[in-house]
Order: C-alpha cells, then sequence, then structure tokens
C-alpha cells in the first residue's frame, strides 16, 4: 500500500512515515483504497514550526526579487511536471485529466502574480509630510502563515495561499484535505527543486487534530481557510480568539438567472458545463438556475433534457469523458441523499442520477447528471450545497423575485446572470448581495490579479484570496514616521503634534 508522509523540512521530518493514525485515500474510478496518509498531530506540527523558524527569518531577508526568481522557477517547473501532476491529482480526485491541468493552471496564475512580488510590496513615502519629517510604510511579512485546503481543488487553492504568501516572505505550512493529499506534496518537493529553502513550503497532512493543532500554535500568525461553511465558521473563531489573522472561505450555492431575452442554446451550454463538471464538486458551480417568467422556464427545461442524456460519464482519465466520479464513497451517498430529499420535500425529480453504473468501473464512485425542477426556496435540499452533478429549477416570476432568491440565500459566493439586456444586468450586478458576479458568464472566478472571495456564509473574516488583496492578508504595513534635526534642541511637545 502506498503510503503518503508530511513533507517537513525537506523530507518526512523524521516522522519515517509511521504516523500512529492514517487516512484512506481512494481511487474514485474503481471505489478502491490505493494509499494511505498519515494524520498528524500537535508534535508533527511542532516540528514543521521549528524548520520554518530557522529558515524564515533567512527567507524575509533575501531581496524580493530574489524571491521572484524563485516563484519563476517554481512556475517552470510545475510546467514542466504539468502531465504527471495533473493524472496524479486526477486519480485520487475523480476529475478527468483536462480538468485537472485547468486546476494546476488557475494556481499557476497566481504564481505568475507573485513573481511581481518586488512591485507589489513597495510601499508608500510621504517627504515633508511635517517640517522636516518624511514618512514611509512598508509591507512586511507575518512570519509563519498556515493554509487549511478542501478536496476539490488540491492544485489551484494551496498555490492560491502559498503563492502570495512566500512570495512576500513568509514560510507557509499547508494542511491539505486527506481525501487527496498527493499533488499538495509533489507541489513543496518542486518549490524545494525551485530554490525555496527547506522549511519554507512544508506539508502536514491530518484532520480535525492537526487543524486544531494549528489553530492552537502560538508561533502561526495567519491562517486561510477553504472549504465547507461550518468547519469554516469554526476555523475563524477558533484562530481568532487564539489571536490569528484568519481568512476562512466556505461553502456555496450559486444561482443562475436567466433572464427571457437570454440566448437560451448559449445558456444550456454554459449550465450544462458549469452544473455538472467536475462533478459539480465547485464552490463555483452553477447548481440552481432561475428562469424568469413560466415560459422561460418550461423551454429551458426542454432544452436542459436532450443537452443532459448527452453528457458522457467517464473515467478520471477517459479524454471523451465531460466528468467523472465523486471523490469517495461517503461523498457519493452524501449527493444521493440530498436527492432523496429533494424528492420527499415535493419537488419534481425529472432526471434521476442514483443507481448510474459505468460499465467496468461498477464500484467507482459514479452519479449521473440530476435534474429537479419546481424547487423552492423552503426546501433544505435549496438552502443546502449538495455539491454533485445536481440541477435544480427554481422558477421565478419577475425580475425582482429573481434578485431576491440569490440575495436572500444564506451563501453568496458566485451569481451569473444571462441576458441580452445591458440595463437588466447592470442593475443585478449593482443590487445582488453576492460576491462575485456573473454577466453572461457562468463561473465568474476572477482572475488571479484580481481577488476572489464570497459574501455571507461563504466567507468569515476579511480580505480575499490573491490579487492586492492576498499580499494585505500576508503582510503587515509598519509605518515609519523620520525626522533627521540639525542638531539644535526644539522645544518639549505637550500637545499631540499635528504636523500644522
Ligand atoms: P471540508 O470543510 O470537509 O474540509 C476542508 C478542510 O477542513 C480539510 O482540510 C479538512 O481536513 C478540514 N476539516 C474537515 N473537518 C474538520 C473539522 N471537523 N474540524 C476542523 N477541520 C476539518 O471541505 P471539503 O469537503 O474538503 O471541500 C468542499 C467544500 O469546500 C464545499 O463546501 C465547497 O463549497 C467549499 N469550497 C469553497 C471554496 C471557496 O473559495 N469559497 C472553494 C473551494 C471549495
Amino acid at each position: 500500500m502506498r503510503q503518503i508522509d508530511h513533507f517537513i523540512s525537506g523530507g518526512t521530518g523524521g516522522t519515517g512515515g509511521a504516523a500512529s493514525r492514517h487516512g484512506d485515500v481512494f481511487d474514485p474510478n474503481s471505489g478502491q483504497i490505493q494509499a494511505r496518509v498519515g494524520l498528524g498531530d500537535a508534535a508533527t506540527l511542532d516540528r514543521a514550526v521549528a524548520a520554518a523558524q530557522a529558515a524564515q527569518p533567512g527567507w524575509a531577508a533575501t531581496n524580493p526579487q530574489r524571491r521572484a526568481r524563485v516563484m519563476f522557477n517554481f512556475k517552470a517547473l510545475v510546467e514542466a511536471n504539468m502531465q504527471s501532476l495533473a493524472e496524479l491529482l486526477s486519480s485520487e480526485h475523480g476529475k478527468v485529466v483536462a480538468d485537472s491541468k485547468g486546476d494546476i493552471q488557475r494556481g499557476l496564475d497566481v504564481i505568475e502574480f507573485a513573481c511581481g512580488v518586488p512591485h507589489l510590496l513597495k510601499g508608500e513615502y510621504t517627504p515633508g509630510a511635517g517640517p522636516g519629517i518624511d514618512i514611509y510604510s512598508l509591507r512586511t511579512p507575518l512570519g509563519i502563515g498556515a493554509g487549511i485546503t478542501p478536496f476539490n481543488f488540491p492544485g489551484m487553492i494551496p498555490m492560491w495561499m502559498f503563492g502570495v504568501a512566500i512570495a512576500a516572505g513568509n514560510a507557509f505550512i499547508l494542511k491539505p484535505s486527506e481525501r487527496d493529499p498527493s499533488v499538495p506534496v509533489r507541489l513543496a518537493e518542486l518549490m524545494l527543486e525551485a530554490g525555496a529553502p527547506e522549511g519554507i513550503l512544508q506539508v502536514v497532512h491530518g484532520d480535525k487534530e492537526m487543524v486544531d493543532a494549528i489553530l492552537d500554535h502560538p508561533a502561526i500568525a495567519a491562517v486561510s481557510f477553504v472549504g465547507s461553511s461550518d468547519i469554516a465558521q469554526y476555523v475563524y473563531s477558533r484562530g481568532v480568539a487564539a489571536g490569528k489573522r484568519v481568512q476562512a472561505m466556505g461553502g456555496a450555492k450559486n444561482h443562475g438567472i436567466v433572464m427571457p431575452d437570454a440566448d437560451l442554446d448559449q445558456v444550456v451550454n454554459d449550465l450544462a458545463g458549469a452544473a455538472f463538471g467536475s462533478a459539480g464538486e465547485r464552490c463555483m458551480a452553477l447548481p440552481v438556475v432561475v428562469p424568469v417568467t413560466d415560459k422561460t422556464a418550461n423551454e429551458l427545461r426542454e432544452a436542459m433534457i436532450p443537452a443532459m442524456n448527452a453528457l458522457r460519464i467517464g473515467t478520471s482519465t477517459d479524454p471523451d469523458a465531460h466528468y467523472g466520479p465523486v471523490v469517495n464513497a461517503a461523498h457519493k451517498q452524501r449527493v444521493e441523499n440530498w436527492i432523496q430529499t429533494g424528492v420527499d420535500e415535493g419537488a419534481e425529480l425529472v432526471i434521476d442520477g442514483r443507481g448510474f453504473k459505468l460499465q467496468g468501473h461498477e464500484e467507482g464512485f459514479f452519479i449521473g447528471p440530476t435534474l429537479f425542477d419546481h424547487v423552492t426556496p423552503q426546501m433544505e435540499s435549496y438552502k443546502e450545497e449538495i455539491f454533485g452533478p445536481v440541477l435544480q429549477i427554481v422558477r421565478a416570476a419577475d425580475f425582482e423575485h429573481a434578485l431576491k432568491l440569490a440575495s436572500d440565500h444564506q451563501y453568496g459566493n458566485g451569481v451569473a446572470i444571462f441576458t441580452r439586456n445591458g440595463h437588466a444586468a447592470r442593475e443585478f450586478a449593482a443590487r445582488v448581495n453576492v460576491g462575485m458576479v456573473g454577466i453572461n458568464v457562468p463561473i465568474p472566478v476572477p482572475v488571479a490579479y484580481h481577488s476572489f472571495g464570497g459574501w455571507k456564509r461563504s466567507a468569515f473574516g476579511d480580505h480575499n484570496q490573491h490579487g492586492m488583496e492576498g499580499v494585505r492578508f500576508w503582510t503587515k504595513v509598519k509605518t515609519v514616521t523620520q525626522r533627521w534635526p540639525d542638531g539644535g534642541a526644539g522645544d518639549s511637545a505637550f500637545i499631540i503634534p499635528t504636523m500644522g
């Protein structure tokens, strides 16, 4: 059985792979266990923190241009290893290889952004802010940062975090999902090869025990979390109570509003990809469609059925598959339970993906595409995130009704509106209570030099991921006020200086 170890101080960090607790890593195509990952504890983390403390001051003192060169090297190494990284990612996650390449590429985009760190860290300077007084502010690293990441983007999300954190001069300890932990370890090996000192990017595996150890560790200054909302809120509360800076991104239930004037062919194409790509295991998937007027809903439903029947579900290595299996048996069961809940609540199950079997892979974690109509806001299956290949139609009477549905939902990660009417689109973007908005764009994930983050229960804390928001999160500002007197002693000042 393959053993997946921590990556501490450039190697397994003396754990010898002999962790007392293990997690199972599945092959989602076959349903078999393919590897075991050692689940670490507070002592494991202490070793990583000690290595980070030894390495970080020297790394922070390395000039930013040299740190940027390491990021350039890392980018080239990941590109050179793209195929093997994508295959490794698919083998544990279940998404198809082309989609895994996209996962890695969206992370590399952040590394490219981080290559500009000398410019990004430049401070502000005001000469002559008072008589003979200059003021400047600097962005300085925090010290040791940690990232806790979900299973669904094991390449992109770690790179969102460590790309900016490391370039800014921090050491970074990553606790990836224990369900698909191999790609994060491989990325840490490549960062070492790229020239980062040992201890600057380390990986510790684990579950709640390791997360708690990170949240409580006094030497870790900041924690970035991405995962489900209840855990995001827990991580935020516990981390902040321990005096840390915390950003915690949570779950989602993104709505796609379809106005009567939308190009329906385009909407159907966009929905097929956005609802079912990666088996719906994306926080920016589009699992709720809100057609405005019954006429639009009927037309959309009629067009969606053949489009869904044409979807090809295959193994993660099938180059012709539109999507592969979900990550493990427990998740498959959870999605199928939500489908049953929808039925019990009275939604109309138009296409049922349960019981789908892929020939030759009968034990794999496959779920067929599923369509519900007449879903209402009172239903639990509408309120909660399903995170599978399930599309729900919620009919709206008019624009205001559709706007209210998206705005009132507990999650506020992303939303999309499909229309040819610029005024409606502009009004929607201005008024909707959601963090990321697409206008005729089904998955409005911003590019790396903008920033990513939702509203409401989709994010706790401030500062989004990557872009300047990421730079702000991973640095603290020092402001220096300087005066170089000419030698004559001035008068004592007993009132607050006003520079007047
Ligand atoms: P998850 O919440 O189960 O796990 C996320 C991380 O938390 C993992 O590293 C896991 O080991 C750890 N964890 C799990 N249980 C814990 C506990 N009880 N206490 C402390 N830590 C715990 O999430 P997941 O299933 O891996 O990922 C899917 C979720 O992530 C979905 O809700 C999805 O919407 C969300 N997500 C959000 C974004 C975003 O940017 N908002 C991006 C991707 C995924």
